[in-house]
């Protein structure tokens, strides 16, 4: 095959033909798969099958503390520990949660919306107007706390170190901007880490608002899918030397180490946010599930525990994003009908088709019976401007699946191009 750019109004037509019979034998085998969601695989819930067993009769930390009762907002020590270690977060500043990083991240959004964060001269649902950068494409679920508080987004394109630097520099002057959302580390969808110098940039930039925020969300920080393992760089320091301690609010959780839906999640900031935070949790909670925190510190012993177990979740996962990047290759590469990246780590691969084809090749997909994530759910509203970013999620789908779906979304991919390209001719 050649580049589709290069045929002339025949050739196109031959090969629209040609892939509207392709396609009507994949519909005709009613497929039913899903790439949609970056939910872990069974055999990767597998791995951490220990922890239904655990804590067993002994339920008290290494302090002796009763974890079957109420109490400590803080989570259990020796965890916050081992994650404080990874998350290059000191212990005493790094809160142990329930099972989910994202539920903390809306809440500290709510609590700022009503009482502001501890730099704030007001709430900020009494400032004129609240905006947020919004680093693209990125998580939706983020994007999705924005929009249902009507916090205004603003995109930001997403270049291979991080966000683009000089529009963050040059959109941070304006007091309404009050935070950014950042994965630093295998991003959602795209796989970027964030360099030293964004980092550092980040944590030092000056900013119109004082009670600015990083919501440093580092849901990937030990994920990855090389022997390479992306640099922690210390964020909360950075930004305490340059005079900003309370600007990062660091979150994790191990949603994509142990189980997704019964895990536990941090919180890391300076000492002032934490208190703040507390005060607030205060009023919804009595303590976390420490009996859930007790089992995942038993099971992973210590950092380098966490970081063994990580290494069982890439083997499973590893072929499966190869499984994607070799059908992708093989199948698109001649027709340079789409790029996509090539991710060291994390949950995704970020495919761009032919701009103006995205949600074509989604359509024709869900018709053939492969259910991908929505065109342009990875952009503040939904709305991707170029039409053309895809995310695809390997983890799920046994790798047999992974090889049948992808060869179904490359013939949609080509599909959507050679009809585009003949109908630009005609
Ligand atoms: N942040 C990112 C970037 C994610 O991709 C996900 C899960 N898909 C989450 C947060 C959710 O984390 P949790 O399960 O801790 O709420």
């Amino acid at each position: 095959m050649v580049s589709f750019e290069t045929l002339d109004r025949e050739a196109l037509s031959a090969e629209v033909d040609k892939l509207r019979d392709q396609y009507s034998q994949l519909r005709a085998r009613q497929l039913d798969l899903n790439l949609t969601r970056g939910k872990p695989a069974p055999e990767q819930l597998d791995l951490s099958a220990e922890l239904l067993a655990l804590p067993g009769a002994d339920y008290r930390d290494g302090n002796g503390l009763d974890c079957r009762n109420y109490g400590g907002l803080d989570g259990l020590p020796e965890l916050r520990a081992i994650f404080g270690e990874l998350l290059k977060v000191p212990t005493s500043q790094l809160l142990a949660g329930n099972n989910s990083s994202l539920e903390m991240m809306h809440d500290t959004i709510v609590y700022q919306l009503l009482h502001g964060n501890v730099d704030s001269a007001r709430p900020w649902s009494a400032e004129p107007g609240v905006k947020f950068l919004c680093p693209s494409p990125g998580y939706d679920r983020h994007f999705a706390i924005c929009e249902h508080f009507g916090i205004e987004m603003l995109p930001v394109p997403m270049r291979p170190d991080g966000p683009d630097m000089d529009v963050v520099t040059e959109l941070v002057n304006d007091p309404q901007v009050k935070g950014i959302w950042c994965v630093p580390i295998y991003s959602n969808p795209t796989g970027v880490t964030f360099s030293e110098e964004t980092v550092r940039a980040l944590a030092t930039m000056p900013t119109g608002a004082h009670d600015f925020r990083i919501y440093w969300d580092n849901a990937y920080v030990v994920h990855p899918l090389t022997d390479a393992e992306a640099p922690v760089h210390d964020i909360l320091g950075m930004a305490a030397d340059a005079g900003h301690p309370n600007r990062p609010l660091v979150f994790a959780s191990t949603s994509k180490i142990t189980f997704a839906g019964s895990g536990v999640g941090f919180l890391g900031s300076s000492s002032e946010n934490i208190d703040w935070y507390k005060k607030n949790l205060g009023f919804s909670s009595i303590g976390p599930d420490k009996l859930n925190q007790l089992r995942h510190l038993r099971f992973f012993k210590d950092a380098a525990g966490v970081r063994a177990h990580m290494a069982k979740h890439r083997e499973i996962l590893a072929p499966k994003f190869n499984a994607v990047l070799d059908i992708l290759d093989s199948r698109l590469s001649d027709a340079k009908v789409a790029t996509w990246t090539h991710p060291d780590g994390g949950y995704f691969i970020n495919l761009d088709v032919v701009e103006g084809t995205a949600k074509r090749v989604v359509q024709l997909a869900k018709e053939a019976g492969i259910s991908l994530t929505a065109a342009g759910a990875s952009f503040p509203y939904g709305k991707d401007p170029a039409n053309c970013n895809i995310r695809l999620a390997p983890s799920f789908p046994a790798l047999e699946e992974i090889r049948v779906a992808m060869d179904g979304v490359a013939t949609c991919v080509l599909l959507a191009a050679a009809e585009h390209f003949d109908e630009q001719q005609g």
